[in-house]
Parts: structure tokens; sequence; C-alpha cells
């Protein structure tokens, strides 16, 4: 097909446009926030983190799609800011999003014993559930943080016996494309006002997304000879809150729609075999891929540009990033 034909075909609308590019026409995916109310909260203030929130669920609204996002309610209690944070909170399901536990102090299961972090998860769910309930919703997922899922096999399947006595579904992740870790990046240079290098991340960010999705969902085809629908991870941060909608113009130009979790969870792909203990997070897709003796299926994960990481290091080293 010429470029010009290809344009015309695009310009008939995004779906289309995806379909005359030789992709999947069906592809789905479902997006999802951890670290609710932000990532960096902890170095926020209230009106700060109540115009971040603000900003992110009105992009959610103003694109239609659905979304649930995961809270670490330690990040609530700073004093004198409660109520405003718990403010920023409400923002998501006042807006007809869901919200998760993503447990109280975002603690990682492979760094805690058990039963102490058994005890995180339920201290994660007083407010989020009493927020919930005003809006008629029930509490009933669970991201684990990090994507830890336990240090042994024995502790994995005892966590999620636990969780699944609790009411919860966990919450998987297959596509990844490290938000979080542009946004310390970004953070900085927007608290800078260096609107030159924000500008920079955005686009490296934007590209080293479109290489993650590609990969996964080359890794998806080759395990399943399909793609399942998928499950975004991304955070509440400032990046995604001013550049959400670029994001999202990437998933639909890849012939996306977007679905509730719900939804994407009935794919029988998450009904998947999963025994692999990692010590370092990974998405479910990576799971499977070791859990079928196919590590590589995709080959070689795509890496962050060298000149982020160096700036991510430089931050790093100057003070305590999340
Ligand atoms: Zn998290």
């Amino acid at each position: 097909m010429s470029g010009l034909r290809a344009a015309v075909v695009c310009a008939m609308g995004v779906w289309m446009c995806g379909a005359a590019v030789g992709q999947q026409a069906a592809r789905r995916v479902a997006i999802t926030f951890d670290d609710l109310p932000g990532t960096n909260s902890a170095t926020m203030n209230a009106a700060d983190i109540v115009a971040m929130n603000t900003e992110l669920v009105g992009d959610l609204s103003a694109a239609k799609i659905p979304a649930i996002g995961f809270v670490n309610e330690q990040r609530l209690y700073h004093f004198g800011e409660v109520d405003e944070r718990i403010h920023a909170l409400d923002l998501w399901p006042a807006a007809g999003f869901d919200l998760g536990n993503h447990s109280f102090s975002h603690a990682s299961l492979n760094h805690m014993p058990l039963a102490e972090w058994e005890l995180d998860v339920e201290r994660g769910e007083t407010v989020t559930r009493m927020l919930l309930d005003e809006h008629h919703k029930t509490l009933k997922y669970f991201r684990y943080p990090y994507l830890d899922m336990g240090p042994d096999l024995m502790t994995m399947r005892k966590a999620e016996e636990f969780l699944a006595q609790r009411g919860y579904r966990i919450a998987p992740v297959t596509l990844d494309a490290w938000d979080w870790y542009f946004a310390q990046v970004y953070g900085d240079a927007r608290s800078r006002k260096d609107t030159a290098l924000e500008q920079r991340v955005v686009a490296s960010w934007l590209d080293h997304s479109a290489a993650m999705f590609d990969y996964y969902e080359k890794k998806s085809r080759a395990l399943f000879g399909h793609e399942p629908a998928e499950v975004l991870l991304a955070h509440d941060t400032w990046l995604e809150a001013e550049h959400l909608p670029e994001l999202i113009a990437l998933l639909r130009k890849r012939g996306y729609t977007f679905i509730s979790l719900d939804e994407a969870l009935e794919d029988q792909a998450y009904g998947s075999t999963d025994t692999y203990v990692s010590d370092v997070g990974l998405t479910s897709i990576d799971h499977w891929a070791v859990e079928r003796g196919r590590p590589e299926a995709a080959g070689v994960k795509p890496e962050i540009d060298e000149w982020v990481q160096e700036k991510y290091k430089a931050l790093a080293a100057t003070k305590t990033l999340p």
C-alpha cells in the first residue's frame, strides 16, 4: 500500500488504520495505575497531589476509557493533609473509576515475612473500602507491589490463598514500559521548569513504550498463537497526568480498544499455570514464557535510552526515589 493510500485509510479512523498496516484488529487493553494517590506523594504537598490526580482522572474521563487505580493508603497519612489526600483518592471512584488494594506501605512480599505482609494488605483496605462503598462499588482487586509474588513457591501459594480468602482477585500485568522510571527524570525536569528536557523524556518514554508493547505482543503471539487481552501497568505520576493522551493515542494507533480489568481477565490466558519464582518483579507474560521453557520467545527486552538511565542514576545518587 502506498503511503498516500495508507494515509487516506488512516484518516477514516484509527481502528482501520491499525488494520490497514497489517496489525491484529482486535487488540484490547485494560489500563491500570499503581501507587495512588501518587508514586511521589511522599515528597509532594496535598494541593499538588489533588492537581495531579484531577488531571489524570480528567484525561481518562475525556478519553472515555475504563481504568482502575491501586492504592497505598500509607500515602494518605501526612499530618494536616489527610482529608485533602483522601479527596485526591476519591476523585477516582467519583468519576466512575475503580480502586484496588496495592498494600498499605507498598511492601514487597519478597522482602517481608508473609504474616507481616498479610497485615500490611489488610491495613491497606480501610479508606479504599469506605470510598468504594460510598460510590456503590466493591473492593475486589489486589496488585502486588513491585510485582513481587513471593520468595518461594510455598509463600506464593499461601499469599494467593490469603488474598482469595479476603475476597481479592490478583490484578496481573502484561504490558509494562517502566513509566515510573521515566517519571522520576520527568518530575525533576518539571520541578526545574526545564521544558526541553521534559519533552525529550516524553519522546523517549513513548518510543520505549512502543518498543515494549511490540516486544510483549510478539511474546504473546509466540506463546499463545494470539495476543490475549492485555493489562497495562502505569503509575500515578505527573508524567502520566500530563501526557496520558499521547500514550492513549499510541495504543489506539496500534489498534487497541480499551476495556475494564474485569473484561480483560475473562481471557483464558489468565488461567495459565505459573510456578515461576522470580526475585525481580516481572509481567505475567514473562512468567508464562519461563513456565513454557521459552524465556526469550521474543528475543531480548528493549533497553531504556542510556541518557535517561544516566539521569535517573544521578537523581538516585542525590535523593531517595520511590
Ligand atoms: Zn507500586
